[in-house]
């Protein structure tokens, strides 16, 4: 094992930068002195990332990625392009089977094709998910754990992370992160977390009144983005490749991240403040989603830097400094995804 950093340098190719965790790996990557190259969809604005080279396009066109990745000859491939979310996986499922799955598995083989043509031993890394358990019979989940996925992004994930097995049997060094959720101030309004702290945050300012969600029992292991990332880095570094859990281990149910949010801005009686209504429920919801990251610890030296109480104090803070920049005229059009 080499431990993260060690082989810094060399040439990236990213997926996925303007996701949350797009932006962090970059950061991460740039700092380790590696030169970044990276697919920024043709759907949304340029991110800002400074000092990274962009390339616009659309990972479902293999033609034009296959043709940018063999030009550019990457060491390392770090496949973060995904409709991540699994409400919109319910809506679109054939989109996301076409990014999540399809395009993952043609991603892999162009990795194959330019490991060929370059002689390079390029590094692949698939950002795959918690969701591709699905509902588990046991908790906390490990890289022996069933796949049994429970919704379409699951689905999706799932076939990706069987094809960098298939990838890494043949010769790639290909490794799959069963990553947990992780979060961040960066994390987009739709998500549950980010929901909660931005809302917690605008009730504190006394320009919100309600805060509605799903199933506040769902329980999610919840960890801070840039560890995450860290993991992906010291994945790609590893001698050998292989799956891994990427997870804290501990699970926290949506009410103890509420509690934790409204207990972080002084709020001790928020129950009359949360009410839930059953649109935002799923259809089928995987109700333990923790992860057993022993394998993650031994081989990659990896291990979560942020507990629970902190994240959420992060993630909260965040907020309520975003609404102390932003005049009360801008609340009605606050983004929703
Ligand atoms: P994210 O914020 O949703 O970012 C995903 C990025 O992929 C977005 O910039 C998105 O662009 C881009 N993308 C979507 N379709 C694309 C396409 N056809 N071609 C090129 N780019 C495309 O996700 P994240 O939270 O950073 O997560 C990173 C990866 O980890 C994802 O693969 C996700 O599924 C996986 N993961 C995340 C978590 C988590 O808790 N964050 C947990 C498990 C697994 P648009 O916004 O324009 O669609």
């Amino acid at each position: 094992m080499t431990s993260a950093g060690a082989n810094a340098g060399g040439r990236a190719f990213v997926t996925g930068i303007g996701g949350q965790d797009g932006g962090y790996l970059a950061e991460r990557l740039l700092a380790d002195g590696v030169e970044v190259h990276a697919l920024a969809h043709a759907a949304e604005p340029l991110p800002d990332v400074p000092g990274v080279e962009l390339h616009v396009g659309d990972l479902t066109d293999v033609p034009a990625v296959r043709e940018l990745v063999c030009r550019l000859a990457p060491d390392e491939i770090y496949n973060l392009a995904a409709l991540s979310s699994v409400a919109r996986s319910w809506q679109e499922p054939d989109l996301v089977a076409a990014v999540n799955g399809t395009a993952a598995v043609a991603l892999l083989e162009t990795a194959w094709l330019a490991r060929e043509r370059t002689g390079k031993d390029v590094r692949f890394v698939q950002a795959s998910s918690a969701e591709i358990f699905g509902q588990p019979e046991r908790s906390p989940q490990d890289e022996r754990t069933p796949l049994r996925p429970v919704n379409p992004y699951g689905a999706a994930k799932a076939y990706a992370h069987l094809a960098v097995g298939v990838y890494r049997a043949r010769g790639l060094h290909a490794s799959a992160l069963v990553l947990y959720n992780h979060e961040s101030p960066r994390r987009p309004r739709g998500f549950v977390t980010r929901k909660i702290t931005s809302t917690v945050a605008a009730i504190a300012a006394g320009r919100e009144q309600r805060l509605v969600l799903g199933n506040l029992d769902a329980v999610r292991d919840w960890g801070w983005a840039p560890d995450y990332v860290d993991a992906m880095v010291r994945a790609a570094h590893a001698e050998v490749a292989d799956d891994y859990v990427v997870a804290t281990g501990v699970g926290h149910t949506v009410r103890d991240f509420v509690a934790a949010a409204f207990g972080h801005v002084g709020i001790a009686d928020w129950e009359p403040l949360v009410g839930v209504d059953p649109a935002f429920v799923r259809p089928v919801d995987p109700t333990d989603l923790t992860g057993d990251s022993s394998h993650a610890g031994e081989r990659l030296g990896w291990r979560p830097s942020t507990g629970f109480e902190e994240l959420v104090g992060r993630m909260v803070d965040a907020d309520v400094a975003l609404l102390r920049d932003r005049p009360r005229a801008q609340d009605s059009s606050r983004s929703s995804r």
